[in-house]
């Protein structure tokens, strides 16, 4: 099968528009919110919205899709309130997906606010078991690597992995793997050492079978900032050699890659078609 290649697609103008639109530009798979991911309260899935998105799918052929969630969503919090309104938010997140026939959301590790790293990942955990046991089985949690801003948990391997062994390595918990944020985050992925040396890494602490998205997304801070701002492909501080390597992985075809670049409306098409591009 060829490399899955494909953009987060706004969702204005419905699910079906972002499909027919994502298929226009030249997209593989699609990354959509399915609430506004600034506000809490979500507007109901109706069954036409459903039954236009699953049309829309087969109309196309594009049909591999991936929801992101709220970024209030904190299920690290310290305020029990919050975590719990929190997990709350992404159950619902994940039963709307198990509605529109999204098997997968991608989903931020949380921030301690202080707390420490050790306290954080364990409210982490407790509250990610919890949202696995009361969601569908049909929607994996995709935990994403982050930048490392702030007291922002998941900047490292090593948290992903414990996360995974707090909940007993279930199938339904993988992961999306953001080469800006990895970047960011101290991992040199531009030089072919740097990017072998991090393969390695995640290989040995998480398994590389348990990526299941990528975020292609250059970055516009240097290495190691721990600052997350999203550049065109081959047009930050990556560079264009990093997502050369990375599309053309044998050990990364399994996922798909989106991206999350600015200028959507005009820019998208231009960074879908620089990956595919580059596919050899
Ligand atoms: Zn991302
Ligand atoms: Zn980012």
């Amino acid at each position: 099968m060829a490399r899955l290649i494909g953009a987060h697609m706004p969702t204005s103008g419905g699910f079906g528009e972002a499909v027919r639109k994502g298929s226009e530009i030249g997209c593989t798979a699609v990354q959509v919110f399915t609430s506004s991911p600034q506000q809490w309260r979500a507007k109901k899935i109706t069954d036409e919205m459903v039954e236009d998105f699953l049309a829309a799918r087969e109309e196309t052929g594009l049909d591999w899709m991936i929801s992101h969630d709220s970024y209030l969503i904190n299920l690290a919090a310290t305020e029990e309130d919050l975590r719990k309104k929190s997990m709350e938010a992404l159950i619902a997140e994940m039963e709307r997906c198990s509605k529109l026939r999204i098997p997968y959301v991608v989903s931020h590790m949380g921030a301690h606010k202080g707390e420490g790293e050790e306290k954080g990942l364990k409210r982490l955990t407790k509250s990610t078991k919890s949202v696995l046991a009361e969601t569908p089985e049909d929607v994996s949690l995709a935990m994403e690597t982050t930048a490392g801003t702030g007291s922002s948990l998941g900047y490292r391997f090593e948290h992903l992995a414990e996360v995974l062994e707090g909940c007993g390595w279930p199938e339904r918990l993988v992961v999306c793997l953001d080469t800006c944020h990895v970047f960011a985050a101290g991992y040199d992925i531009r030089t072919e050492e740097g990017y072998e040396a991090m393969i390695e890494e995640f290989g040995s602490l998480v398994g590389l079978e348990r990526i299941v998205c990528i975020h292609a997304n250059d970055s516009l801070h240097p290495f190691g900032s721990r600052k997350d701002r999203h550049a065109h492909i081959g047009e930050g501080e990556i560079g264009p050699e990093a997502f050369r390597r990375i599309v053309n992985d044998p050990r990364l075809a399994h996922a798909p890659l989106i991206v999350e670049t600015p200028d959507a409306e005009t820019m998208h098409e231009v960074n879908v078609r620089r990956l595919t591009e580059m596919l050899s």
